[in-house]
C-alpha cells in the first residue's frame, strides 16, 4: 500500500524529471555517485529522492552502448509492480529518451482486436518485442512472458527494478530472478530502487534490516548502496558487514558530539568498524568460487574446419644451458591474436641439472586447410597421450572444444617460419598403421623372411619395420599394447622375451609369457633383443625448480646404474621390438613436450592476466601495466611460483589508503580527523574491498593452486587425473550465495575441479583487490591506481580545483604573528611554502585551540600519515627486492609514529610544536633527553614510548607539504627522504625485541612462559624460557605490558647472547639475507625470488649452504623398500628437531583395473592410494608434496616421504649419499 503523500511525492518527481532535460548535470552529488556506481556493477539505489532520475541516466547511458552493437536484439526492461506507475514511467521514458517504448500491464490491449495481454500469442509478442527497444512492465507480466517462452530472458540488456524491496517470498520479482537471471549466461545488467528498507513494517530490530538487506542483494545480485549518517557524509557498501551494521550507525551518531570528545577517543572508537573474525574478507571463512575460461584459447576450428581455418601461429624455441642438448622449434596455433607481452614472453624452465630458455615470439597468420587440421590434430594428440597417458587409436572429439583449442606443432625452421608437415605426415602414417592391426601382420612376417634370409641377427623386426642394431638408438616408438610414447636407449644384447620378467616371475616367468597372460598376444620373435627404452609418465612443473624426477625405476635397472645420481634415474622398459612401432619423428621432436605443459601453463596464465587488464583498462593507451605484474597481482603463494600478490597487496593497501585519504580530506573541508578516519577505515577494511573484488567478478581470476602438471592437458588430450565436480554447481561461475560459503577449517582452499570451482579464502578477494591496485600503481603511477580503484568501485577525486580549495582556506590562517617560527622552521626543512598557513596549521597543537584559532594539525596528520605511508613503503618496494614478509617487517618498522617522533628529536622539530600543554612539555623534554643519551641501538628506543606529538607533528607537515605542492609526492619524498634518513634497510632492521626472542624460539622449539602484574604505575612482565639445560628468567617493568614485555624480553636475549646461543652477527649480512633466519613466519614455503626470471637456483643453495650455522645432516643411500623412506624422514625431523609430517592417504576408485606404480611395485587393482606429506620447518616454511598413486596406503606414505627427502635434498637441506 502507497501512502498518498508517496504517491504524491512520487508524481511530482515524475513531472519534474519530465520537465528537465535530463543529464548529468541536472543530478546532484550523491546522485551522481550512485550512478557511477551502479554503471560499474549491479546496484540497489537506496535513496529517497532521485533514483528514478538515476535509472533514467542509466538506461540512456545502456542505450547509447545498444546502438553501437545491431547484432542482436537486446531490450530494456523497466519494472514497476503497478499499473499507475508503469504508465507513468513510460511517459517519463518516452519524454526524455529518444528509445522507442511502450507499456504494458494487466489491462493492456492490442490495438488491432483488443486481446488483452494476458491472451496474447507468440506472434503477439514478438511483434511487440521487435517494434521496441524498451518495455516498461509490471513483474507478472514479465514473468509470464518468461514462462511461456515468449521472451528470451538474454535478450534483456538491463533490468530496472522500481520498488525492489518487495522482492521477497513469491513476489514476481523473486520468480524473476530466481527462474530466469540465476540461469541465464549472459546476465543482464539490475538497477534497483527502494526508498525504504529499515521502515518497513515489521522489521523490528536492526538485526533483521541487516538480514533482509543481505537477502535482498542476494536475490537481486547486486549490491546496497545508501547514505548513512549526513553527518559522515560517508557512502560504503553495507554488504556483509556482518552485524557491525548497527555499531558503524552508533559509532557515527556519536561522532556528533565531536565537542565533548577528545580526538584520540575518536579515534580509538573508528577502529570498531574493523571485521568480524568470520565475515567477508577474512581467513576464516572459505567460499565456493569458479574461475574463468580464457578466451585467448577458444577456437571454433575444433569440428568445423572444412574451408581450413586462419590462425595466428607463434614461433616458440629453446635454449637449453646444456650446450648439446637440442629441442626443436614449435608454433602454438590460436585463432586469437595475443596481447604483445603475452606473444612476446621468455622464461626459464628448470630440469634436473640443467635449464631450458624458452622464447615465445610474435605472430605469423596462417591458413590451414581442413586436412592440415586434421593432421595436426592427430600428431598432437598422438605426442600428448602417448607420452603422459596412452595414445588410443580411436580419436575422441569430445577432448577438442571450443573452449580450448590450439595446435602446438614442430616447426621445421623457425626462420623463414616453416611447419615440419613431413614429420607430421609420417607420424599420422604410424597413426594409420596402428589403427590396422590385423592387416599389418601379414606385412611384419613378410619382412620377417626376407631379413632372416639376409642378416637375421643384426637386423630387429619392430611392428612396422626391421632396423639394424645400430641405428635404433634414439628412434621415437609407440607402444602398440599400452599406446605409451619412448625413445631407444640401446638394445639389450643379454635379454630377450624369454628372459625372466621384471615383475612377478612366479607369475610371469618370462616377458614372452606376461604379454601372453596380458595382453594375449604372441610373440613372433621371443628371440630377438629387446630394447631399453626411456620415457617418462609424468609432466612435471618445471616453472620453479623443482626436481621431483626419476624416483621410481625397475629393479634390474636399479642395480645396473645403482651409482648414477639418484637425480639422473628415469622411467624405463625393456619390451620386445615388435611391440613398437617406429614413429619418425626425431628426439628432438619428442624432447619439448617434456617443456610445453609448463610452458603453456605459464602462457595461459599471462592470456589470463592480459583478459583481466582488458577488462580494467580496455583499450585505454595511457596506462600501460605489464601482463606480468597483473599475473603476480593475482597469484597467491599457495601456487608456489617465483612470484605471489604479497608485495604489490602492501603496495596496493598503502596507494588505496593514501587514494581514500586525500579524497576525504579536500571531499570534506569541514569534517575532523575522527571523522575522516572512520570514513576511510570502512572504505579502505577488508570486507568492503572484498565487496568490490566481488562485485567486478575478480574471484574468478585469482590463481589460487600450484601448477599440477598430472591435471593439465592440451587440447585433444586425456586428463590424467580427472576430477569431477561434487559442488552441485551447474555454471562455470558460482552464484554469490552463502550456502557456498564455509568456515570449517577442514575445507581445502586451492585444489579446482573440472569444472573449475574451488574453495578460496575469503581474504585472499579482498588481498588480492589490494594487490591489484599496487600493480597498477607500480606500472601506471598515481594515475594508474586510481583508475583501477575506479574500475573496483571506489571513486577517488584528486582534482587540482579541490585542493585549490583547500588551499583557499588554509590562506585565511592568520601567521604573521608567527612568522619568525615558520620562517626558521622552513629553512630546517629546506622548503619555503607558498601557503604559509598551511604549515602554521600543521604545528598547531589542539591544546593551542585556546586561542580559538579553529584549527589544529589533526586533519593534516590524517593526510600527512596516509601520505608517508605511501611514499615509504614504496621507497622500500623499489629499493629492495624482497620478500613479502621482510618487507611488511620494514614497512611497519619505518612507518611508526616512534620512528617519527625519533625523527622529529634528531632534526630538532619538536621546538616548533605550538602548545599549551604543561604536561605534553614534560614528556617532550623527557623523552629529548632519552634520544640524547640512549645509544642509537633502535631495540632499546622502542621500549621507551615517545609523545604521539612529536609523531604527529612529522606526519601533519608531511600532509601540508603535500597540499602545498598541489599533490606532489615526489617533491614531499624529495624532503622526507632527507629528515627520515636512514630509513630502515634490510641489514639495519632489528625486531622488536619480544618478536625476536618468539621467533628464535620457534625456530629452536624453545617455550616461553609470559606472566605479567600490575604494579602502582605500570605493568611486571617475567619472561621464562626454558632451554634443554638451563631455565632463563626475564623481568621488565613499564607503563604498559607492551613496553614491560619488550623490556624482559630485551634481557631474555642478551642473556641468550651471553651464552653463545643465539648469534647477532646482522652486521656481516648485506644483501637482506637475514631474512632467512629471523624474518620468515610464512606459512607456506616463500621463494626468495620475487620476480619473474629467477636466479638459477643452484646460487641460492649455495648461498643457503655456507651461511647456514647448523651442519647439514647426512642420510645414508634410500632404499626404497616398503618403510624405508618413512623411517629415513621421521629419523631426520627427529635430529632436526622438526614437527613430525603429516601423511593423508587418498583412495582413488576405478570402475576398471588400473595399472598403479612402477617396476618393482607395478600392480593392477581397482583402487589406488596417494599421499599427500606437509612437513614444517620451523622459522622456515611449510612444504607440502603428493606423492605418486600406489596400490596400498603404506606404499603411497612411502612414495610420499621418498619424493620430501629428495625434495629436501634439493632445497640443501639434507644431503642424500
Ligand atoms: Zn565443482
Amino acid at each position: 500500500m502507497q501512502s498518498s503523500s508517496e504517491t504524491k511525492k512520487r508524481s511530482f518527481e515524475s513531472m519534474m524529471m519530465m520537465m528537465m532535460m535530463n543529464d548529468a548535470s541536472n543530478l546532484t552529488p550523491d546522485q551522481l555517485d550512485v550512478f557511477k556506481v551502479a554503471m560499474l556493477q549491479n546496484t540497489i539505489a537506496h535513496i529517497d529522492s532521485g533514483a528514478r532520475m538515476i535509472a533514467i541516466m542509466i538506461i540512456k547511458e545502456v542505450a547509447i552502448s545498444l546502438k553501437k552493437q545491431l547484432s542482436k536484439k537486446k531490450l530494456i526492461i523497466f519494472l514497476t509492480p503497478t499499473r499507475k506507475h508503469v504508465e507513468q514511467q513510460f511517459n517519463v521514458l518516452k519524454e526524455n529518451t529518444d528509445l522507442l517504448v511502450d507499456f504494458y500491464h494487466g489491462s493492456k490491449v492490442t490495438t488491432v482486436d483488443e486481446k488483452k495481454v494476458d491472451d496474447w500469442d507468440a506472434a503477439i509478442w514478438e511483434n511487440e518485442i521487435n517494434k521496441n527497444e524498451a518495455m516498461v512492465m509490471t513483474p507478472i507480466i514479465l514473468l509470464n512472458a518468461l514462462r511461456n517462452k515468449f521472451m528470451k530472458f538474454e535478450m534483456i540488456c538491463l533490468l530496472v527494478i522500481d520498488e525492489c524491496n518487495l522482492a521477497t517470498g513469491n513476489h514476481p520479482y523473486v520468480s524473476i530472478m530466481k527462474e530466469f537471471y540465476v540461469k541465464s549466461v549472459n546476465k543482464p545488467k539490475v538497477f534497483g530502487m527502494t526508498a525504504s528498507l529499515e521502515t518497513k513494517k515489521g522489521v523490528s530490530s536492526t538485526g533483521g534490516c541487516e538480514a533482509k538487506i543481505t537477502m535482498l542483494e542476494n536475490i537481486l545480485d547486486s549490491r546496497v548502496f545508501y547514505k548513512f549518517n549526513p553527518l559522515i557524509q560517508t557512502y560504503f557498501w553495507n554488504k556483509k558487514i556482518d552485524g557491525k551494521n548497527m555499531q558503524i550507525c552508533t559509532i557515527q551518531k556519536r561522532t556528533k558530539q565531536e565537542d565533548v570528545k577528545p580526538p584520540a577517543a575518536q579515534k580509538k572508537s573508528s577502529k570498531i568498524a574493523e571485521e568480524p573474525a568470520s565475515g567477508a574478507g577474512t581467513t576464516k571463512r572459505k567460499e565456493l568460487h569458479g574461475t574463468i575460461p580464457i578466451r585467448a584459447v577458444s577456437g571454433t576450428w575444433g569440428d568445423k574446419v572444412d574451408d581450413g581455418v586462419d590462425v595466428y601461429a607463434y614461433k616458440i624455441s629453446f635454449v637449453c644451458s646444456v650446450k648439446d642438448v637440442k629441442y626443436s622449434s614449435f608454433a602454438l596455433l590460436l585463432e586469437s591474436k595475443l596481447d604483445d607481452d603475452v606473444a612476446n614472453h621468455e622464461m626459464k624452465l628448470y630440469l634436473v641439472s640443467k635449464f631450458v630458455n624458452c622464447k615465445v615470439s610474435s605472430s605469423v597468420k596462417l591458413h590451414l586447410d581442413a586436412e592440415q587440421v586434421a593432421k595436426g590434430k592427430c600428431f598432437q594428440d598422438m605426442f600428448f597421450n602417448g607420452i603422459f597417458a596412452r595414445f588410443l587409436p580411436k580419436t575422441d572429439q569430445k577432448l577438442w572444444t571450443p573452449s580450448y583449442m590450439y595446435l602446438l606443432l614442430p616447426l621445421e625452421s623457425l626462420d623463414p617460419f616453416k611447419i615440419s608437415w613431413t614429420m607430421i605426415d609420417s607420424c599420422v602414417s604410424a597413426i594409420e598403421f596402428v589403427k590396422k592391426p590385423s592387416d599389418s601382420i601379414p606385412d611384419k612376417q613378410n619382412i620377417d623372411s626376407l631379413m632372416t634370409c639376409s642378416e637375421s641377427t643384426s637386423m630387429l623386426n619392430f611392428a612396422n619395420r626391421s632396423v639394424h642394431k645400430d641405428d635404433v638408438t634414439n628412434m621415437v616408438v609407440l607402444t602398440i599394447h599400452t599406446g605409451k610414447i619412448y625413445s631407444i636407449l640401446k638394445v639389450q644384447q643379454d635379454a630377450n622375451a624369454d628372459s625372466p620378467f621384471d615383475g612377478d616371475t612366479k607369475k610371469f616367468p618370462s616377458f614372452k609369457d606376461y604379454f601372453k597372460q596380458k595382453y594375449d598376444i604372441d610373440l613372433v620373435y621371443p628371440k630377438q633383443n629387446m630394447v631399453l627404452l626411456k620415457q617418462s609418465h609424468r609432466a612435471h612443473n618445471l616453472l620453479v625448480d623443482f626436481n621431483n624426477e626419476g624416483i621410481l625405476h625397475g629393479k634390474k635397472i636399479k642395480s645396473e646404474s645403482c651409482k648414477v645420481n639418484t637425480d639422473r634415474q628415469r622411467y624405463y622398459a625393456r619390451l620386445p621390438p615388435e611391440l613398437l612401432i617406429i614413429i619418425d619423428a626425431r628426439i628432438d621432436v619428442v624432447k619439448p613436450f617434456y617443456l610445453l605443459p609448463s610452458l603453456m601453463h605459464r602462457l595461459e596464465s599471462l592470456m589470463l592476466a592480459s583478459q583481466l587488464r582488458e577488462q580494467i583498462t580496455g583499450h585505454m593507451t595511457d596506462i600501460h601495466v605489464s601482463s606480468s605484474l597483473i599475473l603476480e597481482a593475482i597469484t597467491t603463494l599457495r601456487c608456489n611460483e617465483s612470484f605471489s600478490m604479497e608485495r604489490l597487496e602492501l603496495l596496493g593497501d598503502s596507494v588505496l589508503k593514501y587514494a581514500v585519504s586525500c579524497d576525504y580530506y579536500l571531499r570534506y573541508p569541514n569534517e575532523h580527523e575522527g571523522q575522516l578516519s572512520s570514513g576511510r577505515s570502512l572504505q579502505v577494511c577488508n570486507s568492503t574491498l572484498y565487496n568490490l573484488g566481488i562485485g567486478c567478478r575478480l574471484q574468478n581470476y585469482i590463481r589460487d593452486m600450484a601448477f599440477d602438471p598430472t591435471r593439465w592437458a592440451a587440447p585433444g588430450q586425456l586428463p590424467q587425473r580427472p576430477c569431477p565436480c561434487d559442488h552441485g554447481v551447474e555454471t562455470i561461475e558460482v552464484p554469490i550465495d552463502a550456502k557456498y560459503h564455509n568456515d570449517d577449517p577442514k575445507v581445502l582452499t586451492g585444489k579446482c575441479c573440472d569444472m573449475g570451482h574451488r574453495w578460496l579464502g575469503s581474504k585472499t578477494i579482498s588481498d588480492c583487490v589490494e594487490a591489484l591496485v599496487g600493480a597498477y600503481f607500480v606500472g601506471g603511477g598515481l594515475t594508474g591506481g586510481l583508475h583501477c580503484m575506479k574500475w573496483l568501485g571506489i571513486s577517488c577525486d584528486l582534482d587540482s580545483s579541490r585542493v585549490d580549495e583547500a588551499i583557499k582556506i588554509a590562506s585565511l590562517h592568520s601567521y604573521t604573528p608567527k612568522l619568525d617560527v615558520i620562517q626558521s622552521l622552513e629553512a630546517k626543512l629546506g622548503y619555503e611554502f607558498v601557503v604559509k598557513g598551511l604549515l602554521l596549521e600543521a604545528i598547531t597543537h589542539a591544546s593551542d585551540q585556546d586561542q580559538q584559532v579553529g584549527y589544529n594539525y589533526q586533519r593534516l596528520e590524517f593526510l600527512g600519515d596516509s601520505v608517508l605511508d605511501l611514499l615509504i613503503t614504496q621507497h622500500l618496494f623499489n629499493k629492495h627486492n624482497i620478500d613479502p614478509g621482510e618487507l611488511t617487517d620494514l614497512r611497519s618498522a619505518s612507518v611508526n609514529n616512534e620512528n617519527f617522533a625519533y625523527a622529529a628529536v634528531r632534526r630538532n622539530l619538536h621546538g616548533y610544536l605550538q602548545h599549551h600543554s604543561t604536561s605534553l612539555q614534560t614528556q617532550i623534554s623527557d623523552y629529548v633527553t632519552f634520544v640524547a643519551t640512549s645509544s642509537t641501538d633502535t631495540n632499546s628506543l622502542q621500549t621507551k614510548k615517545s609523545p604521539k606529538a612529536l609523531g604527529d607533528l612529522v606526519e601533519s607537515i608531511a600532509g601540508a607539504i603535500l597540499i602545498d605542492t598541489k599533490l606532489n609526492l615526489d617533491e614531499v619524498w624529495r624532503i622526507f627522504e632527507m629528515l627520515l634518513t636512514p630509513i630502515v634497510t634490510p641489514d639495519k632492521l632489528e625486531l622488536p625485541p619480544l618478536r625476536e626472542l618468539i621467533e628464535f624460539c620457534d625456530s629452536k622449539g624453545y617455550f616461553i612462559k609470559d606472566k605479567c602484574r600490575s604494579i602502582d604505575d605500570g605493568v611486571v612482565a617475567e619472561l621464562k624460557l626454558q632451554l634443554e639445560d638451563a631455565l632463563l628468567v626475564g623481568e621488565g617493568t613499564g607503563p604498559t605490558r607492551k613496553v614491560a614485555r619488550g623490556q624482559a624480553a630485551l634481557k631474555l636475549l642478551s642473556q641468550l647472547e651471553k651464552q653463545g646461543i643465539l648469534n647477532k652477527n646482522h652486521q656481516d649480512n648485506n644483501d637482506g639475507e637475514i631474512a632467512n633466519k629471523n624474518i620468515k613466519e610464512s606459512d607456506t614455503v616463500r621463494s626468495k625470488r620475487t620476480r619473474f626470471d629467477p636466479q638459477p637456483a643452484a646460487d641460492t643453495i649455495m648461498k643457503e649452504e655456507s651461511n647456514s650455522k647448523t651442519e647439514i645432516p647426512v642420510l645414508k643411500s634410500i632404499d626404497s623398500k616398503k618403510g624405508v623412506p618413512r623411517s629415513s624422514l621421521y629419523e631426520l625431523c627427529r635430529i632436526m628437531q622438526w614437527p613430525m609430517p603429516i601423511l593423508t592417504a587418498s583412495e582413488k576408485k576405478s570402475r576398471t583395473l588400473i595399472e598403479v606404480g612402477e617396476g618393482v611395485d607395478k600392480r593392477t587393482a581397482f583402487n589406488s592410494f596417494e599421499s599427500h606429506i606437509c612437513l614444517t620447518i620451523p622459522s622456515y616454511g611449510v612444504i607440502e608434496l603428493t606423492g605418486d598413486p600406489r596400490a596400498d596406503k603404506k606404499s603411497s606414505f612411502d612414495s610420499a616421504a621418498l619424493l620430501m627427502l629428495y625434495e629436501l635434498q634439493r632445497r640443501g637441506m639434507v644431503k642424500i649419499e
